[in-house]
């Protein structure tokens, strides 16, 4: 008998991947936690249905999260993860060697043993043996209560704005994000699809809008994730993205990506229309 997963990404449309093997499936106290083989994408890791990361595919998330920011902010010393327990942020933001001291804050304890155990090659850099990473098991909107004016860069790697991320997506807590960030930091958000999302965007960047003095969207194409056309919102209190983008920096970065580059940099800023028009002040 085949096994087939499918994720709705509309009421009359969505993506399906043959499952060969279920190597996890639990409950904690916040959602449902699975991971799966599949022949096509690797490893997959599902909270409550929905996709979070695949071994395929997951390097273009992480690395667009994270090397955006780090390569424009002048000098990030410390930064924070909000979310992301599988990991694979924290691993990119470990490439830069300024970066003194990197925090995960993550809601969810299982997520993170989970991906220790079964997707070793995301949770390289938090399983302990990295003493630039501090992992933290909190609900970041607390965590951000306790830590302001504390960080160059803050990355908001969470998961949709439903469930224990629902508060990850109001002007309180981009608020909240602003007094974290130090006088010139900058936050990156993961903000949806968008082809699917565009209702849910346009009043993400107007609560954005209302809170830092320059919001801009940047894309990518992650094949596993609805439409393949997925968005990050760039909010700054000081640089902007391309003005004050480290070119050269990028360019003789040192260490291996697979998807960002000192050239996509610029191009992932430059929006088809239909986005330009959605999220247009
Ligand atoms: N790349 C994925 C995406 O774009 O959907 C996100 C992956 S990561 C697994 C998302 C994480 O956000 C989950 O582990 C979840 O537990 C965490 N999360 C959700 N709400 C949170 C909160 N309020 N504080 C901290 N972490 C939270």
């Amino acid at each position: 008998m085949e096994l087939w997963y499918t994720e709705k990404h509309s009421e009359h449309a969505g993506f399906t991947l043959k499952v060969s093997k279920t190597l996890f499936s639990g409950e904690s106290e916040f959602q449902k936690l699975e991971i799966v083989e599949t022949p096509e994408y690797g490893r997959m890791m599902l909270l409550d249905d929905l996709v979070m990361v695949t071994e395929r595919d997951e390097f273009i998330y992480h690395e667009m999260i994270v090397h955006p920011a780090l390569f424009t902010h002048p000098d990030p010393k410390r930064v924070l993860v909000i979310g992301g327990g599988d990991g694979g942020s924290i691993r990119e933001i470990m490439k830069h060697p300024g970066v003194e001291q990197a925090v995960l804050c993550e809601i969810d304890g299982l997520v993170i043993d989970k991906s220790i155990e079964l997707l070793p090659s995301m949770a390289c850099d938090i399983n302990g043996s990295n003493p630039r990473v501090h992992v933290r098991v909190s609900d970041g909107l607390v965590y951000l209560r306790e830590h302001q004016n504390a960080f160059d860069v803050i990355l908001v790697d969470s998961t949709d704005p439903v469930g224990p991320a629902e508060g990850l997506f109001a002007k309180d807590f981009y608020r909240l994000v602003f007094g974290a960030l130090k006088e010139d930091g900058l936050m990156v958000a993961q903000t949806e699809s968008p082809f699917y999302h565009g209702e849910i965007q346009k009043h993400m960047y107007r609560n954005l809008r209302a809170v830092f003095p320059m919001v801009e969207m940047y894309q990518a194409f992650i094949p596993t994730y609805p439409s393949g056309l997925w968005s990050f919102a760039f909010a700054s209190k000081r640089y902007h993205p391309i003005r004050d983008f480290h070119r050269e920096k990028a360019q003789k970065r040192g260490f291996s990506t697979r998807y960002y580059n000192e050239d996509l940099h610029l191009g992932a800023f430059m929006l088809p229309t239909f986005v330009k028009e959605n999220i247009a002040e």
